[in-house]
């Protein structure tokens, strides 16, 4: 079979330019072009090279592990393996990407960086990074999720990065990214703008996933210490796609390999329900910068989406996973937000881990698949751990304790409070 390219061509996925591409207003092209002259010469340099590793290895954590998931292979009848990126610095693989563009920003010349964030995680591990390189730091963040996800906003604050509440639209994350473009466009200069996820204008789906690629990288030795051959499938969450084209892409040309995204199928099938950009409900568009498949109405408009775990519901996807769907070679399918605590809770008894709810989406499809097939090696990418959710997660699995808590801890701090005058 014809080997599948894994960058883009003329700014573009596939023959069709269907997927990819950078539409965006003129005010922003020399920033892109600023950014693909040091893609393509900083990145690939020796001294950037060597810095970037030195910081996975000593600052992210890596390489994470990749865990024999022995009691849940003998229930479920397949060889089950865990990639933990849970354990990387800042509890999810969003670092690998944060820590990469943040030292191209140092690189370029750039005094301070910024970026979007919806429930805050990307946010988090670019103010990590920030912080950890030495630059000023600023998150835009709908203001609906800064009361959301109140922890991250305190963290991201911690590590002295600036939290900017954007009250436009419906305040969530599409709004946060338009507005990180619009301040862009009028500092791009002394500014670099860190995006989260396989998505946006050329060149960043290349950047993001050329960073991201550390975790498939690292996937293909491990397998050699388990078992000489290659999985015989691979499953990973899909939000923007990051995590995702990151565990795949040293994949994509072992045809043998079956390859599964895993997205967000919510409570239901109607309009605002989930998050599945790769079923029937959704069409192809251009938004935020990038063609792709988004979930739209008629007019264009990105349509309200559902998750249970907030980094999955996002309208778009991004455009080389949308371009790897279409081929077939990856397959695309979603969880339900009742299948994916059932794994997360499967998994958290048996294996000792507490994955993202994002992640639990994998493991939701890897309890799924096991009905079908047996006896294969199968590799779930477990895109962070689960501390950050267990607002969601104890007020579903136990809500009535959880209240409890809730109330008691605010009259010890109400004690507290006379206490301390
Ligand atoms: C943000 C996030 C995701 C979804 O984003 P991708 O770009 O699709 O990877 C998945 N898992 C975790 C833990 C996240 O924080």
């Amino acid at each position: 079979m014809e080997k599948i390219p894994l960058k883009s061509h003329h700014k573009f996925f596939g023959q069709a330019k269907n997927f990819g591409g950078q539409y965006i207003p003129e005010i922003l092209r020399p920033a892109l072009l600023d950014l693909e002259n040091a893609y393509k010469k900083i990145f690939p340099s020796k001294t950037y090279q060597r810095e970037l590793k030195d910081l996975l290895k000593h600052f992210v954590g890596r390489p994470t592990p990749l865990i024999y998931a022995k009691n849940a292979s003998k229930i479920l009848g397949n060889e089950i393996f865990l990639k933990f990126e849970g354990l990387a610095n800042t509890g999810a693989h969003k670092i690998n990407n944060a820590v990469g563009q943040v030292l191209l920003a140092k690189k370029m010349g750039k005094k301070k960086v910024i970026a979007e964030t919806g429930a805050g995680q990307h946010g988090l591990a670019t103010a990590a990074a920030a912080a950890k390189l030495g630059l000023s730091c600023e998150v835009y963040m709908g203001e609906i999720d800064i009361a959301r996800q109140r922890p991250n906003v305190f963290n991201m604050e911690l590590f002295g990065a600036r939290v900017i509440s954007v009250t436009s639209g419906t305040k969530t994350l599409k709004d946060a990214v338009n507005e990180t473009l619009r301040v862009w466009s009028k500092e791009s200069s002394e500014t670099f703008y860190v995006l989260g996820s396989a998505l946006g204008p050329y060149p960043y789906p290349d950047i993001v996933r050329d960073l991201q690629s550390i975790i498939g990288k690292e996937v293909k030795k491990q397998c050699k210490d388990y078992f000489e051959t290659l999985p015989d499938i691979m499953i990973a969450c899909v939000g923007g796609g990051s995590n995702s084209i990151g565990f795949f892409s040293e994949f994509v040309n072992d045809k043998s390999v079956r390859l599964v995204g895993v997205e967000a199928g919510g409570i239901g099938n109607q309009v605002g329900e989930n998050a599945t950009r790769m079923s029937k409900n959704s069409k192809k568009g251009i938004a935020q910068g990038y063609k792709s498949i988004f979930l739209q109405d008629n007019q264009g408009n990105l349509s309200p989406t559902h998750s249970i775990s907030a980094g999955l519901d996002y309208a778009g996807i991004g455009p080389q996973l949308a371009y790897l769907g279409t081929i077939g070679r990856i397959e695309f399918t979603s969880a339900l937000d009742s299948k994916v605590i059932e794994a997360l809770k499967f998994f958290a008894k048996h294996e000792g881990i507490i994955p993202a709810l994002e992640s639990s989406h994998a493991l939701a499809e890897v309890i799924n698949i096991s009905q079908k097939v047996k006896n294969k090696k199968i590799i779930a990418n477990i895109s962070g751990r689960g501390d950050k959710d267990i607002f969601i997660t104890a007020k579903t699995i136990n809500p009535k304790d959880w209240v409890k808590f809730l109330k008691e801890e605010i009259a010890r701090m109400q004690e507290l409070r006379i206490d301390s005058k």
